[in-house]
């Protein structure tokens, strides 16, 4: 057996219990305010501690928690943890930010509303500051299904963004249905923009069109000062990207991006 499909099976068998023993953990992003730095959001990125295998990334292990179901608990423990930790920076005085939660199409229908309102009861955070991140993907399945849990999280006060936007086939006109407040822009557009016009044009029109829409527009994936220095005359809203921070667990990201800031 290849080492790769050995290392597959081992994920398959370990993913059930993985949530029990507590194995999963919550790394954070920030999106910032490009012209100032500020923390605007902090995306919520799901990061597995496996016992013998190390770090696992979550495109590794989602797939194959979607196929089995276990995406439902697990989305849910992310939701919880993630508003947990938003509600505790909150209440430790720092600036308050969104935080960002990424959801899988599969959590559609299959309580997803219901563990949004319980996560944010139970930790007491308001609902303003959650926003879901789900891709386009998510609008094109399953249409009666996806309206009705997106109107509902929309009447909760819940924000919903688009993420990785681009890569799939929806378009502006058609996200204006689902009342989307935020728009990221994938970061195979922005990947050196500065050099490439084709990516220019679009991401120019679609930030245009997205503000006159009344959305706030995210790049994502900004790596370099040129992509950074040349996206600042785009104005988006928030930029992401190992540019501004990489990933990290809280504890580092308290220390090394919230302390940076006034609180
Ligand atoms: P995503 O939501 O598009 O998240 C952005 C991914 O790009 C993250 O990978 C992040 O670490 C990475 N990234 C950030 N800045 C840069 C950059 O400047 N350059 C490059 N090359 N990469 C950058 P990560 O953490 O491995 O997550 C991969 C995907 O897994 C996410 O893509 C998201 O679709 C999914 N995911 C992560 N957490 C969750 C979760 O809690 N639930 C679900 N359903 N999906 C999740
Ligand atoms: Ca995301
Ligand atoms: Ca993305
Ligand atoms: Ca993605």
């Amino acid at each position: 057996m290849s080492i790769r499909s050995h290392e597959r099976l081992v994920i398959e068998n370990d993913l059930h219990r993985a949530l029990d023993q507590q194995e999963f953990q919550l790394f954070y992003q920030p999106r910032v305010d490009p012209r100032t730095g500020t923390i605007q959001c902090s995306e919520a990125l799901l990061r597995w501690k496996h016992p013998k295998l190390g770090m696992i990334p979550p495109d590794k292990f989602i797939p194959i928690a979607e196929e089995s179901g276990l995406i439902v608990p697990l989305g849910a423990w992310v939701l919880h943890e993630a508003c947990r930790q938003n509600k505790a920076w909150q209440d430790a005085g720092y600036a308050p930010m969104r935080v960002a939660v990424n959801v899988s199409a599969k959590q559609f229908g299959r309580g997803l509303t219901d563990s949004v309102a319980q996560a944010l009861k139970e930790s007491g955070l308001a609902p303003d500051w959650l926003e879901i991140e789900i891709t386009e993907s998510v609008l094109t399945d399953n249409e009666n299904t996806v309206i009705a849990s997106l109107r509902k999280l929309k009447s909760m006060g819940v924000h919903l963004a688009i993420d990785d936007f681009g890569t799939g086939y929806s378009n502006l006109a058609f996200l204006m249905k689902f009342e989307v407040d935020t728009l990221k822009i994938d970061r195979s557009f922005i990947q050196n923009i500065h050099r490439n016009i084709e990516h220019q044009l679009i991401t120019t029109s679609v930030i245009s069109l997205a503000h006159n829409l009344g959305m706030r527009v995210v790049t994502e994936g900004v790596e370099t000062i040129e992509e950074h220095q040349f996206l600042l005359k785009y104005e988006p809203n928030e930029a992401q990207g190992y540019y501004y921070a990489r990933p990290a667990s809280a504890l580092a990201y308290e220390k090394d991006n919230l302390n940076k800031q006034a609180h």
